[in-house]
C-alpha cells in the first residue's frame, strides 16, 4: 500500500494554487486541491478583476463629460449601482467556473473545504478526513487587516465587502495609503460619491516614486478627493444610517460608509504551521527558498501567504516554478527584481524598477528624465489632468533601471516598458526607438534633457 494519498496537496484555489495544482497535474502529479471559500481566490473573486469591473464602469462619467468638446450631445447620464453589481457577480461566476473546470481538464480534484496541517506529510480537511500528501504546498492567501481596535470597528468594511455593497455610498471615508485604497476612492469618486481618504502618512502611495505620489495626489484633488495625511480614524459611530468618523486631530466626517484598506497580512493563523514546524519570515510570511521551499523539506508555499511581491501574476509565477521544479524535473527559481506594477486609479500609475530616491542611494550615478504634459485629448474636452512620465538611469552604465508614469494607459505601457528593462535596455536604447505619434508613450523615447543628474563620491 503505498504511504501517501496523493503526489500533492494544494491549500488554496486561488491564483497560486490553481496554476501549481494544474501544471504538477500536467506533469503527472496525482493533485488535490482544497479550497474553502471560491474557486479563483482573492483576485478573481473579490481582487484584481472585481476591481477593474468597477474601473471601467467609474471612468465612463468622464467619458461623457469630455465627449461635448468632441461635438457629442449627451443626454444627462444615470447610473445604476445595483446593475453594475449583479452584472460584475455574473462575470465572476464565470470565471469561477472557467478556473474549476481548467482544475478539472488538468486532472487535478477540488474538495470544497478547510485544510489544516497535522504533521509534515498530513493535512486535516474539515470534513474530519485526513490525506496524506508526498509534498503539501500552502497558497492561502492574504486577507484585509482588521484594522485597530477603535469604537464601532465591527460597522467598517474591507475591501470584500466594498464589492457587495447593496447601494453606492453618497460618501465614503476610505482609510488607507496604499494601491487598494487609490484604487476605490477613484471608483467611488467616478461614480459620484464624495470621498475623502485619510492616511497616516505623509502621502499617499509609499513605496512609490515621490513624484508619482505628488503627482497622482494633485491629480486626484483635481477630481475633487479629499485627502487628509498624517491622521488616522480613531472612533467611527453610527449616526442613523450614517456615521460620524473621528480623526486623530478631534475633527469630525459625516459620511455614508467607513472603509478600511490597512494591508493584507498574510493567511497564517490557524493552519496548524507549528505543528508541522514550519517557520515564519520576520515580515509574517511563510519562510521559502528561491524554489519556494519552506524550513520543512515536503512543504512548499508561494503567493500572498509568502508575502514577497503580492501580486497575482508573481503568485502564478511562483506556482508554475514550484510544479516544474518538484514535478517537472526542471528546477526553476523565481525571479523578483523588477517587477512591473500598476495602480488602477485615475489617472493610472505604472512603474517598474527603482525610484529616484533608491537610485541615489544605491548607484554611484544617476541621471532623471522627466516630463509633465496636458495629454492631447484634454484640450478638446477641456480637462486640466497632466500625464507624468520618469526615467531613471544608471549614469554609470546608461541602463533605465526605473521607468514611473501617471497618465490614462500607464498599466498598459509598463507591461511594455518592463520588457526593456528586463533586457537591460540603456537610455540610448530608448532613443533610438522611433516614436509613435500621435501618442503619449511617445514621450518615453523623445526625453532628451537631463532634470537631474547626480554622481555621489567613491567611498574612501
Ligand atoms: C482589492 C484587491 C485588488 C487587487 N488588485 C490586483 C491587481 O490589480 N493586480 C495584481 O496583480 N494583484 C492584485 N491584487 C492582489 C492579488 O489578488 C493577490 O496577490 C493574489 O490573489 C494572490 O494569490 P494567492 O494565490 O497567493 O492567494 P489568493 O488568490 O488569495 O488565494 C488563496 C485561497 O486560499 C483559500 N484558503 C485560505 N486558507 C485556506 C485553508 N486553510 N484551507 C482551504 N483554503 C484556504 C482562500 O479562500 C483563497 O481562495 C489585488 C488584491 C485585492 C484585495
Amino acid at each position: 500500500m503505498p504511504d501517501h494519498d496523493v503526489d500533492l496537496l494544494v491549500i488554496g484555489a486561488g491564483s497560486g494554487g490553481v496554476r501549481a495544482a494544474r501544471i504538477a497535474a500536467q506533469h503527472g502529479a496525482n493533485v488535490l486541491v482544497a479550497e474553502e471559500y471560491r474557486v479563483g481566490g482573492t483576485c478573481v473573486i473579490r481582487g484584481c478583476v472585481p476591481k477593474k469591473l468597477l474601473v471601467y464602469a467609474s471612468r465612463f462619467a468622464a467619458d461623457f463629460e469630455d465627449a461635448a468638446g468632441y461635438g457629442w450631445t449627451v443626454g444627462k447620464p444615470t447610473f445604476d449601482w445595483a446593475t453594475l453589481i449583479a452584472n460584475k457577480d455574473l462575470e465572476i461566476a464565470r470565471l469561477e467556473a472557467a478556473y474549476t473546470a481548467a482544475l478539472e481538464r488538468a486532472g487535478a480534484r477540488l474538495v470544497k473545504t478547510r485544510a489544516v496541517l497535522e504533521d509534515p506529510h498530513t493535512v486535516r480537511l474539515a470534513t474530519g478526513r485526513t490525506v496524506r500528501a508526498r509534498h503539501i504546498l500552502i497558497a492561502t492567501g492574504s486577507s484585509p487587516s482588521n484594522g485597530p481596535a477603535i469604537p464601532a470597528i465591527d460597522q467598517v468594511i474591507s475591501s470584500n465587502e466594498a464589492f457587495d455593497l447593496t447601494e453606492l455610498p453618497r460618501r465614503i471615508l476610505i482609510q488607507g495609503g496604499g494601491y487598494i485604497a487609490m484604487e476605490f476612492a477613484n471608483i467611488f469618486a467616478g461614480l459620484g460619491s464624495k470621498v475623502t481618504i485619510v492616511y497616516r502618512g505623509e502621502n499617499i502611495l509609499r513605496g512609490f516614486d515621490d513624484d508619482v505620489r505628488a503627482h497622482l495626489r494633485s491629480e486626484m484633488e483635481k477630481r475633487g478627493i479629499t485627502i487628509v495625511c498624517g491622521r488616522t480614524v480613531t472612533a467611527v459611530a453610527r449616526a442613523g444610517r450614517a456615521f460620524t468618523a473621528t480623526l486623530s486631530d478631534k475633527s469630525t466626517a459625516d459620511v455614508d460608509k467607513v472603509m478600511f484598506a490597512l494591508g493584507r497580512p498574510p493567511n497564517v493563523a490557524g493552519l496548524g504551521l507549528e505543528a508541522a514546524g514550519v517557520r515564519l519570515a520576520k515580515n509574517g510570511g511563510i519562510a521559502v527558498d528561491e524554489f519556494s521551499q519552506t524550513s520543512v523539506p515536503s512543504i512548499y508555499a508561494i503567493g500572498d501567504v509568502t508575502n514577497r511581491v503580492n501580486l497575482t501574476p508573481v503568485a502564478i509565477r511562483e506556482g508554475h516554478a514550484f510544479a516544474d521544479s518538484v514535478f517537472g524535473g526542471r528546477p526553476t527559481p523565481v525571479d523578483h527584481t523588477e517587477v512591473p506594477t500598476a495602480v488602477f486609479s485615475d489617472p493610472e500609475v505604472g512603474a517598474i524598477g527603482l525610484t529616484e530616491a533608491q537610485a541615489c542611494e544605491r548607484l554611484a550615478s544617476v541621471d532623471i528624465y522627466k516630463t509633465s504634459f496636458r495629454p492631447m485629448r484634454e484640450h478638446l474636452a477641456g480637462g486640466d489632468s497632466r500625464t507624468f512620465m520618469k526615467l531613471v538611469v544608471d549614469g554609470k552604465t546608461d541602463r533605465v533601471v526605473g521607468c514611473h508614469i501617471v497618465g490614462p494607459d500607464a498599466a498598459e505601457m509598463i507591461q511594455l516598458v518592463g520588457i526593456a528593462v528586463k533586457m537591460k535596455a540603456t537610455k540610448a536604447d530608448f532613443d533610438a526607438v522611433m516614436a509613435v505619434h500621435p501618442t503619449a508613450a511617445e514621450e518615453l523615447v523623445t526625453m532628451r534633457e537631463k532634470a537631474f543628474s547626480a554622481k555621489r563620491q567613491a567611498a574612501e
